[in-house]
């Protein structure tokens, strides 16, 4: 029995580590898939359209609202980002877990279309940490760094509504740590009902001398 994909919603403060993270969590298991969402914002040096976003102007975005081409969409710091509806669904149909990394108004939209969803924070350890990371990468202007760390100031206030929160402190551990909370949503029980039923079927039927 091909077991259910699940859809994880993973967000974090700008600079935390989220696209590193689910690099590494893609190149070790085969078990997960990664949605690539279509945004407005401009490539950064070394970012391919299709590998990294679908990178769509306005007009374009628009109109995938329009045709319901996207699951969510939400403005994040004077951009449009949004999750396009089909690769998720072929994936989940897939037995795939896919991960959608995301901005928490969307992962508020996912929570609500889709209630088995699992959502994970992301954060450092401490907002310096997060501070330096950010100037280090160097892909931002200050005054754009500054409104991501405004951003995490809002985000910040949202996490209660996540299930579960990851530090990236030590990359290694971290990757680890996601996997293991995926593989322990898979043992829920509410997400092995038809194993169950088949399992108690079964077993009526042994009870009864019937196989
Ligand atoms: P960045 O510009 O750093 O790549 O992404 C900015 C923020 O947008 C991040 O918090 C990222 O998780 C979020 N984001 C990326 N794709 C999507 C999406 O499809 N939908 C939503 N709601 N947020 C997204």
């Amino acid at each position: 029995m091909n077991r259910q994909g699940i859809l994880i919603v993973v967000s974090g403060f700008s600079g935390a580590g989220k696209g590193t993270l689910m690099k590494e969590l893609l190149s070790r298991y085969e078990q997960y898939a990664l949605s690539i969402s279509a945004t407005t914002r401009a490539p950064r040096p070394g970012e391919e359209d299709g590998k990294s976003y679908f990178f769509k102007s306005r007009e374009e975005f628009q109109q995938m609202i329009e045709e319901h081409a996207l699951i969510e969409y939400a403005c994040y710091v004077g951009n449009y980002y949004g999750t396009p509806k089909a690769y998720v669904e072929e994936q989940l149909a897939d037995g795939k877990d896919v991960i959608l990394e995301i901005e928490i108004q969307g992962a508020r939209k996912v929570k609500e279309q889709f209630p088995k969803a699992v959502l994970l924070f992301v954060t450092t350890k401490d907002a310096q940490t997060l501070k330096e990371r950010l100037i280090g990468r160097g892909t931002e202007t200050l005054e754009v760094i500054e409104q991501r760390l405004a951003r995490a100031v809002q985000e910040s206030e949202g996490i209660e509504e996540y299930d579960y929160l990851v530090i990236n402190d030590e990359l290694e551990t971290c990757v680890k740590e996601i996997h293991a909370i995926i593989e322990s949503e898979h043992r829920k029980i509410e997400r092995s009902m038809e194993l169950i039923h088949n399992v108690r079927e079964e077993l009526k039927s042994f009870a009864k001398g019937e196989s």
